[in-house]
Parts: structure tokens; C-alpha cells; sequence
């Protein structure tokens, strides 16, 4: 038995608005000390999911388990959890201190261990003197700060963040990302994420759930997730793609009536997206065995500091689709790249091919 952290069993939850499904018939296990990430767009359902596990929100149907616990009919402040709203919610007029003791006061704790926790807290979240400062002098990541370090204070064995990274700049979200990937394993206390970030899902996540519309559409590992894409939405939506349509008849996959390979056989004939990944596919001077190969015009070549994206359109196409490619800046002594005009070869190895519907 872990003691720092929980598990959380989570049945069949639907919540309705009138006749809007915000969440339909949602069921996950989050294991006990798991980093788990709720991913999905603006108003897919994950801010109402991280309610329903807080219990600030009913769901019309279902349940949610804390270790054995049904939790689904006990009011939030005896769940046992921390929370970090997307907004912070601190109190403006209350001091630093003030703020992250506030748990531990309506848990009626003590006022020498309120004091000690405190210190504990902000120790833990690198805001150590700045106990007595008013909310409105500090900074906004010092903000983001107080608000975790009020959440953790007692310790909970199960933390519910909400988006707490989106106000903040990109260069301190991204450390910050990585510092509360360390905290939670010092901590060890079951965490869900919210975000509708992919990349800081993958940077942060020991378990991804897509959420769309309500829905759990894909659940897994940051690599899983990448690499197999369950269908179109993951794969548009998880990292960048150009995604090409390819006819599978008896068998066979084509696209743009020109024989492909794929990694593995697909399970019926019909209509799939072939998903390309711009850094799998690369520029190819001779066609060698084990990799497909497409020919196109380089409509757009973008310098982006660690690589160059080149923007291709594909020859014999209708529709004007185009591949992105990432050519990693490697090295000045790398082959000179072709010229916006140029006709090039893409290659893309038979074991990067794969199709989704
Ligand atoms: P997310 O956090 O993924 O952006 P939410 O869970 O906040 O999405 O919302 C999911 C959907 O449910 C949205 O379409 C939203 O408008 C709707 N919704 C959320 N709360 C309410 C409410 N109290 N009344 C009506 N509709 C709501
Ligand atoms: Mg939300």
C-alpha cells in the first residue's frame, strides 16, 4: 500500500446540460501515484470531469472511487483533495501565509502545525520568506506558486490541477512544467492534469486521456498516444501531421493510385488517412527498399532555429495536398536544402507508415 497517494476508479459518467452531453459514459482507472492528464480542446468536458471528481459538479449517472471509496454523494471539502483552478482563486486580501494555512484552518488544525505546514509548502514550491507578502506583489508564476503550495499543504493523496500553466509566459510554463513534473515525484500523490496543451500533456504525462466532445476517445502512454493515434482527431490533434487520403482495395493501399507500403496490414478495405509525421519523413536523392516514396513541388521552406520545415505539394494531386517535412539542423556541414520550386523526393519509411479513419 502506497500511503501518499490513491488510486481513482472512474464508471460510466455522464453529465447533461438540457439535452448537451458534457460527458458521456466516461470510464478510466488512474492508478495510485499516476501523473494523468485530461487532453482535449476548449469545451470537450475535461474542466467538467475534474469536477465531477472534486465534487463540485454531479454527473447524472455513474461513479468515482477513492481507493475503495465511493466518493460520488460526499461534498468537496471532505474528498481529501488538493485543487489548483485554472484561475488561481486566491484571496487578494490575505497575505501569502494566510492564503496556503487557509486548508489547514477549516481542518481546524492547530495553529503551530498550520505554521509549520505553511513553511513546508512554500518551501516545497520555492516561495520560502515570501510568507508575508500580499497576493497583489508578487508575480504571476508567484502566484501559480501560492495556489499549489495551498493545494498540497495537507498533504492530499489526490491533486486536481485545472489548466494552471495557461497564464503564465511560454519560457516560465515550460519550466514550470518540468517543476511540477519533479514535485509530483517527490510528492508521489495521484495527480490529474488538466490541459488542452499536447505538447506539455507529452512532456508531463505518465498516462494521456484524450477527451472530445464529451468523450474519452484515446487512452495511454505520451509515446503511445504519438505513435498510434487511434483515428484522425488524435493524430491532427497529438503533434503535427499531414495527413493523406489512401484507398486500401483487396488489400492493397494506394494513394494517389501510386502502390504504398504499410506497416501493417490494414483489417478492411476502404478509405483512411495516411498520417505523416513532418520529422519522420525526410528528403530522399535515391529510392532505396523499406520506405515510400512521394514526389511534390517545395512550395515554402521555414527556417525555425533547431530544424527547417519544408512545406510540400504533391504531384498528382487533386487536391493540392501538401507534406511537411523537419529537416533537423544538424550540422553547417549538412547538404544545402532544395529551393522553394524545386521538385523534390520525400521518403517516409515503410515502419513510419501507418493509416487512421
Ligand atoms: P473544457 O474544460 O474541456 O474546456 P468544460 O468541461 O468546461 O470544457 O465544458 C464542456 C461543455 O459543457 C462545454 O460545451 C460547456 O459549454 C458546457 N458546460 C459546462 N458547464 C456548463 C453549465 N454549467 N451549463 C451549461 N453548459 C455547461
Ligand atoms: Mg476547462
Amino acid at each position: 500500500m502506497n500511503e501518499t497517494s490513491l488510486n481513482i476508479s472512474i464508471r460510466e459518467v455522464t453529465k447533461k446540460y438540457d439535452q448537451f452531453y458534457a460527458l458521456k459514459d466516461v470510464s478510466l482507472e488512474i492508478k495510485s501515484g499516476e501523473f494523468m492528464t485530461l487532453l482535449g480542446p476548449s469545451g470537450s468536458g475535461k474542466t467538467t470531469l475534474l469536477m465531477v471528481l472534486a465534487g463540485f459538479t454531479n454527473p447524472d449517472y455513474g461513479s468515482v472511487k477513492f481507493g475503495d471509496e465511493e466518493v460520488i454523494l460526499k461534498p468537496p471539502h471532505l474528498r481529501g483533495i488538493g485543487m489548483v483552478f485554472q484561475n488561481y482563486a486566491l484571496f487578494p486580501h490575505m497575505t501569502v501565509e494566510q492564503n496556503v494555512g487557509y486548508p489547514q484552518k477549516l481542518r481546524g488544525v492547530s495553529a503551530a502545525e498550520t505554521k509549520r505546514s505553511v513553511e513546508e509548502a512554500l518551501n516545497t514550491v520555492k516561495l520560502e520568506g515570501l510568507g508575508h507578502r500580499g497576493i497583489n506583489e508578487l508575480s504571476g508564476g508567484q502566484r501559480q506558486r501560492v495556489a499549489l503550495a495551498r493545494a498540497i499543504v495537507f498533504k492530499p493523496k489526490i491533486l486536481l490541477m485545472d489548466e494552471p500553466l495557461s497564464a503564465l509566459d511560454k519560457k516560465l510554463r515550460e519550466e514550470m512544467q518540468i517543476e511540477l513534473r519533479q514535485l509530483h515525484d517527490t510528492l508521489n500523490m495521484t495527480t490529474v492534469y488538466v490541459t488542452h496543451d499536447q505538447k506539455e500533456a507529452l512532456t508531463m504525462s505518465d498516462r494521456i486521456t484524450v477527451i472530445n466532445h464529451g468523450e474519452l476517445m484515446q487512452l495511454g502512454t505520451p509515446n503511445e498516444i504519438y505513435e498510434h493515434p487511434n483515428n484522425h482527431f488524435i493524430a491532427d490533434f497529438i503533434g503535427e501531421s499531414s495527413l493523406l487520403p489512401v484507398a486500401i482495395r483487396d488489400g492493397k493501399a494506394s494513394l494517389n493510385g501510386e502502390k504504398i507500403v504499410m506497416a501493417e496490414k490494414a483489417e478492411k478495405d476502404g478509405d483512411y488517412l495516411l498520417v505523416v509525421r513532418p520529422e519522420k519523413a525526410f528528403l530522399a536523392d535515391k529510392k532505396v527498399k523499406g520506405s515510400n516514396y512521394f514526389s511534390g513541388k517545395l512550395i515554402d521552406s521555414i527556417f525555425q532555429g533547431e530544424s527547417q520545415l519544408l512545406v510540400v505539394k504533391l504531384n498528382s494531386n487533386d487536391d493540392g495536398q501538401e507534406v511537411r517535412v523537419r529537416v533537423p539542423n544538424e550540422s553547417v556541414t549538412q547538404k544545402a536544402l532544395p529551393e522553394v520550386g524545386q521538385t523534390v523526393s520525400i521518403g517516409l519509411k515503410v515502419a513510419d507508415s501507418y493509416v487512421v479513419s
